[in-house]
């Protein structure tokens, strides 16, 4: 049997609105897939021939995939309006196609009549049983992981997949690596604790230990996306400390190396100064930190408080001085926000020199609080779902309109990287989270 991963395309900024590509970085940057697809490869039977394609780099128009018995695709909600067309289009040329990740576990409804097969969860659980179906013959239209996984049983993720399919065309610099999964918070327009669960789950440590060695050995570095910041939490500090003190330890023998580490300013203020100095030990270069989620930043360039804005710039103050470089994400759109949101954005980042930032669009991801509110107040002005990729306005802003909201996040890359057109292009490379 043969199974072929597939990771649909989606539209990042400058692909959405190609005039920012005068102003943004024009190679902008490709991030590495999710970890979702190398996860579940692990827990595919060994006598089971795997593959990847990742259709941002090999779309499926050109030429078409290599022959599988499944077609297996993981997706998030930009990619979801691409997902569905491809099954549709390879159902009709008689393929079995089955579809899990954080969209269809949010809108299995709406992904059935695209696929054979749903998966609805962490798909770890089921996919063994499916593939079983699958080869006598029995699959059934949906999956569902009733219990998160046991991260404790999973094995490491089989980042090979992925590795193995690097070609002239696509050699990310980082890969994301996942040291827990599920978060206790429930920030307005994020899917984790809506797909994953309001508990905290860690991975043991020799599970991310060994999936840190096995991109190491083909010369990659892992980044900490912004959901796994939640090791800056006082509960979790201690064994995050740890696996940093590991790490600078063996950095060089091994060639282990982290990028950059994505977290929010409250965290990130309530670190003691040793940590700053553990992730420095660690290699690390740079903070993601993630806006519009957290009491600071939303009351800082929302209502413009001013206690909350002394606080932020404190936080890029903290970052600069202990030299790890802060790439704030700015996001606008949320409720709090108003026509003078983009001014104080601006302002704030000039006046603590930032160097790199992102701007994006509040986006009402389906089954997350944002999306719940808006439906109940029908504010949803727009469903397709490749527009919902942090760059359009789909629902109707509580302060402004649409088309005010949609200029202002154009005007600030524009207003944000004219006035630094002497950075170099490399040092302004993207690394927004993965959605
Ligand atoms: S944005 Fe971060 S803190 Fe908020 S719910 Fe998502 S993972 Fe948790």
């Amino acid at each position: 049997m043969r199974v072929l991963f597939v990771y649909p395309a989606f539209e990042r900024h400058a692909q959405a609105y190609p005039e920012l590509k005068e102003h943004v970085p024009c190679e902008e940057y490709i991030g590495s897939p999710s970890l979702g697809i190398a996860s579940i490869a692990a827990c595919t039977p060994k006598d089971v021939d795997q593959a990847f394609v990742d259709d941002r780099i090999h779309p499926f128009e050109e030429g078409g995939w290599p022959e599988a018995d499944l077609y297996a695709f993981s997706f998030f909600t930009p990619a979801a309006t691409r997902a569905m067309d491809l099954g549709d289009r390879l159902r009709a040329e008689g393929k079995t196609v089955v579809m899990g990740g954080i969209f269809p576990s949010m809108m299995p409804e709406e992904v059935a009549p695209h696929a054979d097969a749903v998966v609805v969860g962490e798909g770890e659980t089921v996919w063994p049983q499916l593939i079983a179906d699958a080869r006598a013959g029995t699959l059934k239209a949906r999956y569902q992981a009733d219990e998160p996984a046991d991260l404790a049983k999973l094995p490491r993720p089989l980042v090979e997949l992925y590795l193995d399919a690097e070609d002239e065309n696509f050699q990310p610099d980082d890969y994301p690596l996942q040291i827990s999964r599920g978060c206790p918070f429930n920030c307005d327009s994020c899917v984790i604790p809506c797909v994953m669960g309001r508990k905290i789950r860690f991975f043991p440590e020799e599970t991310v230990w060994e999936t840190l060695k096995a991109f190491a050995a083909r010369g990659k570095r892992c980044c900490l996306t912004e959901d796994t910041s939640l090791m800056f939490l006082s509960g979790a500090r201690r064994r995050f400390r740890k696996l940093l003190r590991r790490i600078a330890e063996h950095r060089e023998a091994e060639g282990i190396a982290l990028s950059y580490i994505g977290t929010s300013m409250p965290l990130l203020l309530n670190l003691e100064d040793e940590i700053f100095e553990e992730i420095r030990a660690a290699g690390i270069e740079r903070f993601y930190l993630v806006g519009g989620f957290d009491p600071i930043t939303r009351a800082a360039f929302g209502p413009g408080d001013a206690k909350a804005t002394e606080q932020a710039e404190r936080c890029v103050k903290r970052c600069q001085d202990a030299g790890v470089e802060p790439y704030v994400s700015f996001l606008v759109g949320n409720e709090e926000d108003d026509e003078g949101t983009f001014d104080r954005m601006l302002e704030f980042s000039n006046r603590v020199k930032l160097q790199i930032a992102e701007f994006a669009v509040a986006t009402p991801y389906p089954g997350t609080p944002m999306w719940n509110k808006m439906i109940a107040e029908e504010r949803i002005i727009d469903r397709t779902w490749r527009r919902y990729n942090d760059t359009t306005v789909v629902f109707q802003p509580r302060n402004m309109s649409p088309e005010r909201l949609q200029q202002g996040y154009l005007d600030l890359w524009r207003l944000f990287y004219e006035s630094r057109q002497d950075l170099k292009m490399a040092d302004r490379s993207l690394c927004t989270i993965q959605f």
